[in-house]
């Protein structure tokens, strides 16, 4: 592992389709916006706790995370799998 720290990538809560069991008690680490984290996401950090989370339009303009490599957050299967899955976000309609 390098020494910089590696970040979550996730969607912002407010997305139209969630992954079955996402959570929202997570909030970017720049912009502090609640992002929706799916159960594999939920899982890597667990076992990663010093992840940093970025939203997707955070991640896309920070130049430092973009030249990181991008991992996925669990196996091919398992993220095809949440995809496959995914449910209508009903936090969405709620404010
Ligand atoms: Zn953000």
């Amino acid at each position: 592992m390098s020494d910089k720290p590696d970040f979550l990538i996730c969607a912002l809560a407010d997305v139209e389709f969630v992954a079955q069991g996402s959570k929202f008690d997570r909030f970017c680490s720049r912009c502090h916006k609640a992002v929706a984290l799916a159960p594999s996401g939920q899982r890597l950090l667990k076992q990663q706790p010093e992840l940093l989370i970025l939203c997707f339009p955070c991640y896309l303009q920070d130049k430092e995370a973009r030249a990181e490599e991008v991992q996925l957050s669990s196996n091919p299967q398992e993220i095809a799998a949440e995809i496959k899955s995914a449910v209508p976000n009903l936090r969405r309609n709620r404010n």
